[in-house]
Parts: C-alpha cells; structure tokens; sequence
C-alpha cells in the first residue's frame, strides 16, 4: 500500500491542526470543512480502504470510531448531535486512501447525503 498524505501528518512530516491524540489514533481538522466542526480520525497504522480491513483489525477500527465519540463527548458536540462517516473507494466519495472517519458536527445534517 502506497504513502498518502495522512501518513506523512501521522508521523508530522507535515503539517496538520491536530485536535485529539492516542496511542492509535491521531485527529485534525479539514483542510476543506463540510460543517462548522470537521474532524478527521485517522489510525496511525495505516489502512487503505474499509475494503482492506480484517478481523485482525478490528480492535484498531473500534478505538478509530470510539476516539471520534470521545473528542464529540468532550467538546459537548453529544448533546446536539453529529455524523460520522467512512468513504469508500470512488463512489464512496473517497480520496485520501488511507482510512479515515469524518467528524461533522455544528449544525443540523441532512439525509439522506448527496
Ligand atoms: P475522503 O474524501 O473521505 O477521502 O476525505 C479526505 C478528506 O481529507 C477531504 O475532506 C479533504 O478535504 C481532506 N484533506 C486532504 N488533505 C488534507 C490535509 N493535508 N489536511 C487536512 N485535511 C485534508
């Protein structure tokens, strides 16, 4: 599996606005936000796709989408409400490959998505 941008934040070889850190999982914002709050989640080991997960990562993807309700519970975004989303591929709307959740949060979303 190829390097992608989100692996080069991970290990800060660029620049990111992080926001929430764990021994698994790193979280920064948008570059390009979809809502007042957009958080992306990332595994610090990388995974491509939902496609590419195994079982064996299932404990990873557990702590991936428990950090986001974390970081929504700690900034009192629980309350109000949120989406958390996992693209897929090209019609998943997917163009960082490595695995990640968005965080969307700050105002009322709409169903079903574009
Ligand atoms: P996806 O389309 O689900 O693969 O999501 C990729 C997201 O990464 C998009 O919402 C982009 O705006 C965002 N993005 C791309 N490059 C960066 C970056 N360097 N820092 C923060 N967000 C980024």
């Amino acid at each position: 599996m190829g390097d992608t941008i989100f692996g080069k934040i991970v290990r800060r070889e660029i620049p990111a606005d992080i926001v929430y850190e764990t021994d698994d999982v790193l979280a920064f914002r948008d570059l390009n936000p979809q809502a007042p709050v957009h958080v992306l989640f990332v595994p610090k080991h990388a995974i491509a796709t939902l496609n590419e997960a195994t079982p064996a990562d299932a404990e990873l993807i557990g702590k991936l989408v428990l950090a986001a309700a974390d970081y929504a519970k700690r900034e009192g975004f629980d309350k109000d409400g949120y989406r958390t989303v996992i693209n897929c591929n090209e019609h998943g709307g997917q163009t960082v490959f490595h695995l990640h959740v968005h965080l969307l949060a700050g105002r009322r979303m709409h169903w079903p998505p574009g």
